[in-house]
């Protein structure tokens, strides 16, 4: 096993046992794994045409009406370190200490075809929609940050600094695409390296571009065979990389074709066998779904019902 495959099954490990403080069981029953929906749509980032310019971190910004990070810089510059719960795309520099070696990296949710936050979020807060987006829901959230223990990309992130804080990743701007529109990194890309579209084409348009040009891309370690991150890692995934650095050194990790939900639930159905039945999992978690929205409409004056999410 793995170091990443040992760290993925320690998040369900961790997840469960906190599960586990409530005295309550899981479901105990198998699951069938999701298939590619036939509608995907998705993103194919390709690091050997990113100039790292970070439009697309602006562009993320301005259509998720994000506030920019400037903690880093005192205030004075946008520069998030990382995903964080202002922050729900980020282009990282992978550069080699003893080597030119360096690439971009683009950060963002990778709309998995069968998601872990998905199976890990009792409630469904976080659901696999049209187009298979994976969508979030802050009014169904009890802030129990499950998402954030069995992602295996480590996407969801929380509102630390909010008084009523919740879950922020991409939702592959759903809103814009309802009015007809591209998401916002895509469209402002100045070299498309980003691009958006079926993910169908997407997958097609990645193995075009290794057959054509089999020695500029690389596997998961090096040495390893060219290959499309998000093809078959963790049941697949909707958005797609291509690299010219191997995906490791990218922090992508090294995942096995079968849905990281698999592993989770294989590990909790070992522990929670013949305990309570879920639907009193899911009665605890809704009464704190409920309290905290109790709070946060008091706090906010607001009265309003179900917000965010596609329809
Ligand atoms: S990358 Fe993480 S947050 Fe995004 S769909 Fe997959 S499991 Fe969920
Ligand atoms: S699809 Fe939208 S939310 Fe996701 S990274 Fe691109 S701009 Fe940001
Ligand atoms: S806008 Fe395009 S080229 Fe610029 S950093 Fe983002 S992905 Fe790279």
């Amino acid at each position: 096993m793995s170091a990443v495959d040992r760290r993925t099954l320690l998040k369900g490990v961790a997840a469960t046992g906190a599960v586990a403080a409530t005295g309550i069981s899981l479901p105990a029953h198998g699951r069938v794994a999701k298939a590619v929906p036939p509608d995907a749509v998705g993103l194919l980032y390709d690091t050997t045409l990113c100039i790292g310019c970070k439009a697309c971190v602006v562009a993320c910004r301005e259509a998720n009406d994000k506030k920019p990070d400037t903690r880093l810089s005192g205030g004075l510059w946008d520069m998030p370190a990382d995903l964080n719960g202002q922050t729900k795309n980020v282009i990282k520099l992978y550069k080699d200490a003893d080597s030119p070696e360096r690439s971009y990296f683009k950060a963002q949710c990778l709309h998995c075809v069968d998601p872990a936050c998905v199976g890990a979020c009792m409630i469904g807060a976080l659901q696999k929609r049209e187009f298979g987006i994976v969508t979030y829901d802050p009014f169904f959230c009890s802030g129990c940050r499950y998402c954030q223990m069995v992602c295996p990309f480590e996407i969801p992130k929380f509102e630390w600094e909010k008084l009523a804080p919740k879950i922020v990743k991409c939702e592959l701007c759903n809103h814009r695409l309802k009015e007809g529109k591209e998401p916002g990194c895509t469209e402002v890309c100045p070299r498309h390296a980003v691009v958006y579209g079926k993910r169908e084409d997407l997958l097609a348009e990645a193995k075009r571009r290794i057959a054509e040009n089999p020695k500029k891309y690389k596997g998961q370690k090096a040495g390893d065979p060219p290959k499309v991150y998000g093809e078959t890692e963790g049941g697949g995934t909707q958005c797609l990389y291509l690299s010219h650095v191997p995906f490791e050194k990218l922090g992508l990790p090294d995942l096995s074709s079968e849905p990281v939900p698999h592993v989770a639930q294989t590990v909790q159905h070992g522990i929670y066998q013949g305990f309570v039945a879920p639907v009193a999992l899911y009665a605890v978690l809704g009464a704190v779904v409920f309290r905290n929205r109790r709070k946060q409409d008091a706090a906010s004056g607001e009265t309003d019902g179900p917000a965010g999410g596609a329809e």
